[in-house]
């Protein structure tokens, strides 16, 4: 068959919905909940325009550290640096992988270092000085634990983080993480964050404890963003791992 039948043909085939089982730590261990090919080009569309607040635009050069199985807000990042025209390298975000984070940011020269973790860090302030390595770099986000290194070193870190099955990203207020508020509800209880599905968003997920020690601030932040925003208590709590 020629290869634009097959084509024609494969566009006619059903394409399933679900695009990542999302794994995430609760306060009752490990639950499931589905993410979808729409909820992630939604997703993707809020980091853009999250992205675009810090004046990531088209020619600049960025990097990522995630992991494989962070694909579920990965791939939204990764798409909204597509959609931006931000060129971008990625390296792991486990310790073990910081070299590549070196590299990467020796030869990128990157405006933005996207979802830096404290392993990592601990690994580079073996042969780096992380303030040096850092201060000059436009965009850093990190993670919870990073965050206090990296703004204890002159950093001005805004903060990366899964929360449940969501991303919470920080706006250049640095006045907590904003999390999207037309897909999902959060809000703290007895100090602990939770994370309820919102209404356009088709996967369930019902109001979820998460064990983590935070807080959610509601009304709107000095960026103009009604989306509510996450502290997270315990700076230095553990990433959540793959088990
Ligand atoms: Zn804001």
């Amino acid at each position: 068959m020629a290869r634009a039948d097959t084509l024609a043909r494969a566009r006619e085939l059903d394409r399933p919905e679900l695009a990542y089982l999302v794994r995430f730590p609760a306060a009752d261990g490990m639950r499931k909940t589905e993410l979808t090919w729409a909820e992630l080009a939604r997703d993707t569309d809020w980091v853009t325009a999250r992205l675009r607040e810090h004046g990531l635009a088209a020619g600049q050069r960025a990097l990522l550290t995630a992991s494989g199985f962070e694909g579920f807000w990965g791939r939204a990042v990764i798409g909204a640096l597509s959609a931006l025209k931000v060129t971008y390298g990625i390296a792991e975000a486990m310790g073990w992988d910081h070299r590549r984070t070196a590299v990467f940011h020796r030869e990128l020269n990157p405006h933005a270092v996207i979802g830096l973790s404290a392993q990592t860090l601990e690994g580079l302030a073996g042969t780096a000085d992380l303030g040096e390595m850092f201060r000059s770099t436009s965009v850093v986000l990190a993670r919870p634990a990073a965050v206090p290194l990296l703004r204890g070193v002159g950093v001005s870190a805004a903060l990366i983080s899964a929360v449940g099955p969501a991303l919470a990203l920080e706006c250049p207020e640095r006045a907590g993480a904003h999390v999207n508020a037309a897909e999902w509800r959060v809000g703290e209880r007895d100090g602990q964050l939770f994370l309820a599905a919102g209404e356009a968003r088709t996967s369930p997920l019902p109001e979820t404890p998460l064990g983590i020690a935070g807080r959610a601030i509601t009304g709107r932040c000095g960026c103009g963003s009604e989306d509510p925003r996450v502290l997270f208590a315990e700076a230095d709590r553990p990433q959540p791992s793959r088990s």
